[in-house]
């Protein structure tokens, strides 16, 4: 994935108490212009198994690296996006995608689109959409369209170091795509996908 990481990372933080051990986290950007349009909080988890040759972040590949995503963590990053001079939020990681990441993840996005309309909402995957996201893999679980029909942007694709190029904007490699999935025809064509897999199942 093609994120970038700047001195004002904010490391993830100890919480007491937590009964959602199941997601870790590695950083929290709270004022990143580096991934995405305008200026964004980013939110790094833990875990990618995708381990890209030359990859930006590799101590996220570890699931248990950072802290525990705790509803306390949303709460901090739902405060971080309200400022009017915020125009949303990142997911990098680490790989959103994890199907160990998946569930969690859809349900902080919802939180952010009830309570923060007006945020873009953009996403790094090492996945490419048509391969691993909509088709039968072990990517896919049962809250993946969820989490799809939620994100904006989606940056797909792994980062591949023989076609690293520095001059493009918001990504890593040139085989990685910038995916305006809610405000393009290819979300018509997720969801005809989508149907065409559905209705293949048992
Ligand atoms: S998908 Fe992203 S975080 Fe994972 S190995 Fe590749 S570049 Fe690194």
């Amino acid at each position: 994935m093609p994120g970038v990481s700047t001195s004002s990372t904010l490391r993830a933080t100890p919480f007491s108490a937590s009964d959602r051990a199941d997601v870790n986290y590695s950083a929290i950007k709270p004022c990143d212009i580096a991934n995405g349009e305008g200026v964004r909080v980013s939110l790094f988890v833990s875990g990618c198994t995708h381990h890209c040759k030359g990859c930006f972040n590799p101590s996220t590949w570890d699931f248990a690296a950072g802290e525990p995503f705790t509803p306390e963590v949303e709460e901090r990053i739902l405060s971080l996006l309200a400022p009017d001079y915020i125009q949303g939020l990142s997911l990098l990681g680490g790989e959103p995608f994890e199907p160990e990441n998946q569930a969690v993840l859809a349900t902080f996005v919802r939180r952010v689109r009830e309570r923060l309309p007006g945020k873009d909402i953009w996403c790094y995957t090492g996945c490419v959409l048509e391969q691993d996201l909509l088709v039968p893999t072990r990517w896919r679980t049962a809250v993946t369209d969820d989490l799809l029909s939620m994100i904006d942007v989606l940056v797909d694709g792994p980062f591949i170091e023989s076609l690293k190029d520095i001059s493009l904007p918001f990504r890593g490699s040139s085989n990685q795509r910038i995916l305006h999935l809610r405000t393009t025809a290819l979300c018509a064509t997720m969801f005809s996908t989508r149907q065409r897999f559905r209705t293949s199942e048992p």
